[in-house]
């Protein structure tokens, strides 16, 4: 979400004249997109602004941003952290950034942080995409589920999904610029729509639409709510070719007394339910999931839980975290049921362990199937240029074919597994 933001801002910017440069030595302004999720991301920002406010002493005319979690989090207080800030601007003030710069650009300090955010129609503004082959697109912004452990309510503020009309056209200009992935993004992708008071309007119907869109590409969604995902959506993703047969679904705690003081709506039985029916719909489909180690009160045996989920369910991928208390959150309150540093990243240490090894195992069941991937990039490696490509399940597969080329979709032949990834040839 926060780099897609990033191409939404540098989109603005260039209308401006702005141009992005490659050694921030040149840059005439600077902004730090910031995120809050765990305090590690948050002091990554502080120390980078400290980096910069040190370069505005012998450069002082180079003008300095913060947005994203962290300036809609900390707002103004961030000038005491870093007096040398020009600009603070938060989630929901993007698309005012025309305004915002030329106030800066005018010797001005500025602060913009509401809690209400400005609903525009986003295609007006220009974005600067990243990548050539994979797009994003946002749905729907915010979550409304309050996870206890989690800020990210109180940062993004409450769902606020985008006009269908609106995601359409933006995903016909991106086929029409030839990116060959669009991924929808969200929060709580399968909330898409229920802010509209229009039953038609939901995740599977946007999937049914934008299927029909001509040309060759694929269409990813990501995140998805466990106790959200409907028998429409999953019948969606069996009816539309173009939609990869891929589910992320963070489950967070294999333990059903965690899962409750987490405030996520399902038990460890419901979870596993979700699994087995997405499974038993699409032989090849790959579910990857996020887990936290050591949530206050977590109990060894409660631990032990999450290991036998991600081993048992078969995940083919987790990101893992060790709970990291966050502002505003009823975790952070439960102070005393904090664990130690020292068990959390035991903990983690061993979630990691049992990551890659059920990693591997998912990765050895492709062994001798062949997948269909659209190569990303290429590198070059011992005087031989390999492919890196993404099969249809979000699994990365390295292979060599001359007549292939960055953008072009193909099959592969999968002949080894490693833990991260899946070697291969190309069919004949
Ligand atoms: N909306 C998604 C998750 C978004 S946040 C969902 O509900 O699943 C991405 C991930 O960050 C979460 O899945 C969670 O595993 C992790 N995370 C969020 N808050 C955290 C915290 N306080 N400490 C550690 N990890 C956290
Ligand atoms: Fe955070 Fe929970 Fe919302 Fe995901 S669903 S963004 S974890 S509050």
């Amino acid at each position: 979400m926060n780099k897609s933001d990033s191409e939404r801002i540098a989109g603005i910017l260039s209308h401006f004249g702005y141009e992005e440069i490659t050694d921030e030595k040149d840059a005439d302004l600077l902004i730090i997109n910031t995120c809050s999720i765990r305090q590690l991301s948050a002091d990554k920002a502080y120390s980078q602004l400290g980096v910069w406010g040190k370069r505005k002493k012998t450069h002082p005319d180079i003008k300095i941003g913060i947005c994203g979690c962290v300036a809609q989090q900390d707002k103004a207080s961030i000038r005491k952290r870093a007096p040398y800030v020009d600009l603070i601007f938060g989630t929901h003030n993007i698309y005012e950034l025309p305004t915002l710069i030329k106030r800066i650009e005018n010797g001005e300090k500025v602060c913009a942080i509401t809690n209400n955010p400005v609903i525009c129609n986003q295609n007006d503004f220009k974005i600067q995409r990243k990548d050539s082959v994979n797009a994003w697109i946002p749905i729907i912004e915010g979550c409304n589920n309050f996870c206890t452990y989690c800020v990210v309510p109180f940062t993004r503020g409450r769902e606020r999904s985008r006009r269908p009309e609106e995601i359409i056209e933006e995903a016909k200009n991106i086929i029409k610029q030839g990116f060959k992935e669009i991924t929808l993004l969200g929060q709580n992708v399968d909330s898409y729509g229920k802010d509209f008071n229009d039953k038609n309007i939901t995740l599977a119907n946007l999937l049914r639409e934008l299927n029909k869109l001509e040309g060759e590409f694929r269409i990813r969604f990501v995140t998805s709510y466990p106790s959200d995902i409907t028998d429409d959506l999953i019948d969606a993703v069996e009816e539309c070719s173009k939609v990869c047969k891929y589910f992320h679904i963070p489950m967070q705690s294999g333990n059903s007394h965690i899962l409750e003081e987490m405030n996520r709506h399902y038990t460890k039985q419901q979870y596993y339910e979700i699994v087995k029916k997405i499974r038993n719909r699409f032989p090849d489909v790959a579910i990857t999931s996020d887990f936290i180690a050591g949530f206050p009160g977590e109990t060894e045996e409660e631990f032990q839980d999450t290991l036998d989920a991600m081993e048992e369910l078969e995940l083919d991928y987790s990101n893992t975290a060790a709970y990291s208390p966050r502002a505003f959150t009823k975790a952070g309150k439960m102070t005393d049921k904090f664990l130690s540093e020292e068990v959390k990243y035991e903990r983690l240490n061993r979630l990691n362990e049992k990551n890659r090894e059920v990693c591997l195992k998912s990765n050895e069941k492709f062994v001798g199937k062949t997948l269909k991937v659209l190569v990303e990039s290429k590198t070059e490696k011992d005087g031989k240029i390999i492919l890196n490509s993404r099969a249809d399940n979000n699994k990365i597969v390295h292979f060599e074919d001359e007549t292939k080329d960055v953008g072009d979709f193909t099959n592969v032949k999968i002949n080894k597994a490693q833990t991260w990834c899946l070697y291969g040839e190309p069919t004949v």
